[in-house]
């Protein structure tokens, strides 16, 4: 082997204040490895931090920093901390062996040494570095593509919320000029035209609610607020009273039962809610639509559940409903922006939280939330 090879093989620092056991263990390593020497404590300290050895053999005993001291040293400073160091000693009573490991050693071999277990020794400290090392490497690179990951999704937010934002004023201009042409045109024009202005208001209106879920769904994390008790039987009795024109409309009955007070953000339960008995309202024909909210508690979760009666969903597409804009439903049959679940699902992940759906096409849907009950009061 040469030089280069031997150092790729490991590079091995011998520390032993006698010269006759340096060459003992050289001769051990040197066909394999690249070997350093030092005789003295600060010697060893200087050529751990100036060679980058892969690992120590140090001897225990000697005249003023001795084996334990350097260790500690060693152990003390981040450029050296992790090279593995094995105590050569002749010292063998337990507490030299738990001082040794206490202040940072990991094996010991025994004086006097044979070179056959210096070796193996030795090749296992090495496999073992390198293993760390590597799982290190790839700690760190899994930690950069994560700082990226959050960057682009923060840059990417940031970009849906400008967008949005920015697209709200020439939608106000485009509805509010098209209103005022509609008043100015009534009994003037042909119904086909009427009819195009009509389609302009309509789209423009549903742009704008597009825009709004958007914006909502772009500022859940810098909207968010810390955790607090919240009653969800209170933020039940919000979203009814917020959609009691939607809910008489629709001749819907709403009913809840006991629910429980838990730590959560209050506005973010809110939003869950609202989407939740909204789509519960929207997506059903029943002749008197039927929306129930229950909670019971399974374990360490409280599930909440809210129940429909409407037209409920294939099981093919439990799953997909919680994706970002996946609709199953055209404009025209179900006006939506495909947003209110994937904003839910957010909400509830933020709070440590799941949500599935269990229901079949025709027979109604129920939406289950299971929220952490720690530091929640019974319902
Ligand atoms: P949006 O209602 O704006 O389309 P959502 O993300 O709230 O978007 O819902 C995604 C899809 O899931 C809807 O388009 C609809 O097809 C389906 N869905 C949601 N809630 C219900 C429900 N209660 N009953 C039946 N289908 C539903």
């Amino acid at each position: 082997m040469n030089g280069y090879e031997l150092a790729q093989n490991g590079r091995i620092l011998v520390v032993d204040d006698s010269a006759v056991n340096v060459s003992i263990l050289n001769q051990a390593l040197e066909d394999e490895h690249e070997v350093l020497f030092a005789l003295n404590g600060a010697d060893a300290l200087e050529l751990a931090r100036t060679r980058a050895p892969d690992l120590i053999l140090l001897d225990a005993v000697m005249p003023d920093l001795d084996g334990y001291a350097v260790c500690a040293q060693l152990e003390a400073n981040p450029e050296t901390r992790d090279i593995p160091v094995i105590f050569v000693t002749s010292l063998d009573r337990p507490e030299d062996e738990t001082r040794a490991l206490e202040v940072g050693a990991v094996d010991f071999i025994h004086k006097p040494v044979n070179a056959a277990v210096v070796r193996a020794r030795v090749r296992i400290h090495l496999t073992l570095k390198r293993q760390r090392d590597q799982l290190k490497e790839a700690g760190n690179q899994l930690q950069d593509v994560n700082v990226a990951l959050v960057n682009s999704n923060h840059d990417l937010q940031h970009f849906a919320h400008l967008a949005a934002h920015d697209l709200q004023a020439p939608l106000n201009a485009i509805a509010g000029f098209t209103q005022l042409l509609k008043d100015e045109c009534a009994g003037k024009v042909s119904p086909q035209t009427d009819q195009h202005i009509a389609f302009i208001l309509d789209s423009a209106h549903r742009m704008r609610a597009l825009i709004l879920d958007l914006l909502a769904y772009s500022q859940l994390d810098s909207l968010a607020q810390p955790l607090e008790s919240t009653s969800l039987k209170k933020v039940l009795d919000e979203v009814t009273f917020i959609l009691a024109n939607q809910i008489s409309e629709a001749k819907a009955v709403v009913t809840c039962a006991e629910l429980p007070t838990l730590m959560a953000d209050r506005q973010q339960m809110q939003q869950l809610f609202m989407n939740l008995v909204e789509n519960a309202l929207k997506y059903n024909k029943s002749e008197q639509p039927e929306i129930h909210i229950s909670a019971t508690r399974e374990g360490n979760d409280w599930i909440i559940a809210v129940k429909d009666n409407g037209i409920g969903i294939s099981p093919k597409y439990h799953q997909q409903i919680f994706e970002l804009f996946r609709r199953l439903h055209g404009s025209q049959a179900y006006p939506g922006s495909g947003i209110g679940l994937a904003m839910c699902h957010r909400i509830v992940s933020r709070h440590g939280g799941r949500i599935w759906v269990e229901s079949e096409e025709g027979k109604g849907s129920c939406f289950y939330i299971a929220l952490p009950a720690d530091a929640s009061s019974p319902a």
